[in-house]
């Protein structure tokens, strides 16, 4: 997979994907990141990127032209342009990622068709950065990633050529590239290959349900469940005893049923106190809804 993010600020990069399963990631070449400094797509001395808001008010806004030409020069074209299936010219792509080319012939005849690339513009005012949105672009080719600055970016860039607004969660940064960041930490763990262990990002905060995992049968009982949505289950190392503070006896006794249901119920219990919204989306069993009735009636 491929990420291009284009930015005002390169150097912001420099070490932030340097480190652990992004920087493995990156040596393996099981993905790419790309970073496109804005000013290289201006003409002026001053290299100027941005300028004065329509309709007065404060700050600056990034100006459409230099954005404009940094997706021409990555091949992507207006959204309207673009090839069926790809989304990027076919000189580029097959410069960048031979997997993102489109097929020989009509796209739309092809029976496994190639997902549609993202062209990605981060903003306050996007749809919120899920786990879920993580998991679609994951199974994209690539990615393109646009970090605003002062007010934003002109909006005609967005109508242009930008797939969706996407932001990482509701307060203001003052630039995308904290966000773009985040968007290829958090996809790019879930490229096939990235974690050590294939189904660790499923039984994490927010993974799938048990029906969607297929594990290995070995004969031992698994010890989680697919998080179907709810946040993780608490985590402890040794020593089994810390400040006075005992590991709880559950996980120590190796019955794995056991361990089971119990992290079920710490998965239940943190979800129902930080975040309880997430329980209306969340794929629960039978039992896991008994036992939220009891965990509700302890506080009644
Ligand atoms: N005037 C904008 C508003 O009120 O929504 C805020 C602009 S902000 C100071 C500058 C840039 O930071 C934005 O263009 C965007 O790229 C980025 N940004 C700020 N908050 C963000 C968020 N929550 N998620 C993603 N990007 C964000």
């Amino acid at each position: 997979m491929r990420f291009d993010i284009v930015t005002i600020f390169p150097g912001f990069f420099a070490s932030i994907f340097d480190n652990g399963i992004l920087r493995r990631a990156l040596a393996e070449g099981l993905v790419t990141v790309g970073v496109h400094d804005l000013r290289v797509f201006t003409h002026d001395r001053h290299r100027t990127v941005d300028d004065r808001p329509f309709g007065g008010g404060e700050g600056m806004v990034l100006k459409p032209q230099p954005l404009a030409e940094a997706f021409a020069s990555l091949g992507i074209q207006p959204k309207t342009e673009r090839v069926k299936g790809t989304g990027f010219s076919p000189d580029v792509d097959a410069e960048i990622e031979p997997r993102a080319l489109a097929p020989e012939g009509n796209a739309s005849e092809n029976s496994s068709p190639i997902p549609p690339p993202r062209v990605i513009l981060l903003s306050a005012q996007g749809r919120p950065f899920t786990q879920a949105l993580a998991r679609e672009l994951a199974a994209t080719e690539r990615v393109v990633l646009v970090c605003g600055r002062y007010e934003g970016v002109d909006e005609r860039i967005n109508q242009i050529y930008c797939d969706m607004e996407l932001s990482i969660g509701d307060y203001v940064l003052s630039g995308g590239e904290l966000a773009a960041a985040v968007v290829v930490d958090a996809t790019m763990r879930l490229l096939p290959g990235v974690l050590g262990n294939e189904a660790s990002s499923e039984f994490e905060s927010f993974g799938v349900a048990d029906a969607e995992i297929a594990v290995a049968e070995d004969g031992v009982p698994r010890s989680q469940h697919g998080a179907g949505g709810l946040l993780d289950y608490p985590h402890y190392t040794r020593p089994a005893e810390f400040a006075g503070l005992r590991v709880p006896e559950t996980l120590l006794n190796g019955d794995h049923s056991e361990i089971r249901r119990w992290r079920r119920e710490q998965q239940l219990r943190k979800t129902l106190a930080n975040r309880p919204d997430l329980l209306e989306g969340a794929t629960l069993s039978k039992e896991d809804r008994k036992l939220l009735d009891a965990i509700r009636g302890e506080t009644e």
